[in-house]
């Protein structure tokens, strides 16, 4: 592996190992919110915290964020489990916030004891509004000055249930004038009479992520709390409550957030997409989702080694989407096997061939990788090209088929186009040629030299399959970003489908999830949607940047 220098968390980290802070102990965690599917942005942190856990012989836990009983789900949680495995990550404890709920209350509890939390009746219009600017402080509202016997009374009736949603919130009581605005006496807990996916009716009121997270952090005794830099405003109150509650000091660390440009990254505006069918599903190849991406025919280390080549920064950044692309086709040009696949089939008769004959020819698999061995191809003298490898009347550098023109058949004869049939539209519909006998590989004419090769597969021995082509699910290089609705940016031409493609009979037999490349089409992985009698496969990538000028 290459050298590089210590990022800014490796440098931290190794400080402390060398300090011995906490005995040279390294636990992270990954916190989702368990409200959606995780996406590429969310594989950047999982790398960087397991990454670290793993670099220090340290460990690192799942712990969901479940502190928000609207938004969360069971399916979500499951989800979220498949997509670390799949990443190739294993956690140590698997725990949840709403686990703490009750350590969470007794905090509190302690907070109003000393003076630090009381119980507010302000409306949250009420509370921004009295908050100030940031250049002008807040004013205090009359719940401020509540004593700690009053607070805890009515914080015993919030959780009693006695109040409705939005009557009355906890705060902490820090300091109305500071000029972080998180530090503007913040809400600890908010009252919400709705089921938790865990803890069922148990509570109506839920702990702020601020009131949560660190909380959990020093719970399990997390030793580097890494999160985005939009926590940065946070810090001191996360260090604030730990301070103030006297519990084990994790502490956090920001990073920049992962972005990628043609699509966007927030699970709310992605549950959008699949709420309002504008993508088949949270799995739908176009997201930018990992169940997403695994369809699409993404690897797991083609994710890590996109994470990894984009370090951690310290500043906002947006990677180019072709990026990822050009770390999969990198990783599948040594591992996916090549194969036969005609995408807009046309017929192509060879006269000069007998008509009852059928040869087996022999290919190789990969010609980067010796130990895919090879495979058999059927040949005949009726075949399907690419429609677009012929032209009537081609121009001059056109090195493929036409009247007169000799192309080589990959794998097999070079062959010189004749004349063709057309339909009343004025559609080919067939393609004469001959073949150039002694011209197939080992053959005495093989060296023949010919200025194009062509793919095909033998029309009576071809199987049909659907091929899903996809493009960018966004026109806009930051939809999130633009003016208005971002889904005004929708591709309409993102996917596209072909139903009729031709492919190598053996084709049948691969398996969801296998992957191939289909000579000069791209890189192509079976989807899920395929039965038995027809193939359905989804295009990863195509062989270059389509995009690259
Ligand atoms: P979203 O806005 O997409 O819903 P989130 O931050 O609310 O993201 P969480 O489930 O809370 O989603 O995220 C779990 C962890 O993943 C958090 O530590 C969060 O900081 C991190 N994370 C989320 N998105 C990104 C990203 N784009 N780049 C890096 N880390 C991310
Ligand atoms: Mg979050
Ligand atoms: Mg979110």
């Amino acid at each position: 592996s290459e050298e590089r220098s210590l990022n800014f968390i490796e440098q931290i980290v190794e400080e402390d190992i060398a300090n011995g802070v906490n005995d040279g102990r390294v636990l992270t965690r990954f916190p989702p919110e368990p409200n959606g599917y995780l996406h590429i942005g969310h594989a950047k942190s999982i790398v960087v915290n397991f990454g670290i856990a793993q670099q220090y012989n340290g460990k690192t836990n799942l712990r969901f964020d479940d502190t928000n009983p609207v938004t969360e789900d069971t399916e979500y949680v499951e989800s979220i489990k498949a997509d670390i495995k799949w990443l190739g990550f294993t956690w140590d404890k698997e725990l949840y916030a709403s686990d703490y709920f009750e350590q969470l209350y007794a905090f509190a509890v302690k907070m109003i004891e000393k003076g630090l939390a009381y119980v507010e009746d302000a409306t949250a219009e009420e509370i921004a509004a009295a908050k100030g600017t940031p250049t002008t402080p807040g004013t205090p509202t009359p719940a401020r000055s509540r004593s700690v016997a009053e607070n805890l009374d009515l914080f015993q009736r919030m959780r009693n249930g006695e109040f409705k949603d939005g009557e009355k919130t906890l705060r902490a009581k820090i300091d109305l004038a500071s000029p972080n605005m998180h530090m503007r006496d913040p809400l600890m807990y908010r009252i919400k009479h709705a089921h938790h996916h865990r803890t069922g009716d148990k509570w109506c009121i839920y702990p702020m992520y601020d009131f949560a997270h660190g909380q959990s952090d020093s719970i399990e005794q997390i030793t580097h709390s890494l999160c985005t830099l939009e926590f940065i405003p946070h810090r001191p109150l996360y260090e604030w409550f730990i301070n103030e509650l006297e519990i084990f000091p994790s502490h956090q660390y920001e990073f920049a957030r992962f972005n990628m440009s043609y699509t966007v990254m927030s699970k709310r505006k992605l549950k959008q997409l699949v709420e309002e069918k504008i993508v088949a599903g949270w799995d739908d190849p176009r997201m930018p989702t990992l169940s997403g991406l695994r369809r699409r025919g993404y690897t797991p280390s083609s994710i890590r080694n996109l994470c990894e080549r984009v370090g951690l920064q310290k500043r906002e950044y947006m990677i180019d989407f072709s990026l990822l692309e050009f770390c999969i086709r990198e990783e599948l040009n040594k591992s996916a096997n090549r194969v036969m696949a005609v995408l807009d089939p046309v017929k192509l008769v060879i006269t000069n061939y007998p008509a009852d004959k059928v040869e087996i020819l022999t290919a190789e698999n990969n010609p980067e990788d010796e130990s895919a061995g090879s495979r058999q191809l059927y040949f005949s003298n009726t075949l399907y090209i690419e429609r677009e490898d012929f032209m009537e009347n081609p121009p001059k550098k056109f090195f493929r088929l036409g009247p007169g023109l000799v192309v080589r058949l990959k794998n097999a004869y070079v062959i010189q186009g004749e004349s063709v049939e057309k339909d009343a539209d004025g559609n080919i519909t067939t393609i004469y040629a001959t073949y150039l006998p002694g011209t197939k590989s080992g053959e005495e004419n093989s060296n023949m030299t010919v200025k194009g090769t062509i793919h095909w597969v033998s029309a009576e021995h071809a199987a049909s399959a659907e091929v899903r082509l996809y493009d960018r699910l966004f026109t806009s290089e930051n939809p999130g970003s633009e003016e208005g609705d971002f889904k005004t940016f929708i591709n309409p031409d993102s996917l596209q489908v072909i139903r009729n493609a031709m492919v190598e009979p053996a084709l049948l037999q691969a398996s969801p999830g296998d992957r191939f490349q289909f000579m000069r089409k791209g890189y192509f992985t079976v989807d899920p949607d395929s039965t038995p009698e027809k193939v359905v496969f989804n295009r990863t990538v195509t062989l270059k940047d389509a995009w690259a000028k």
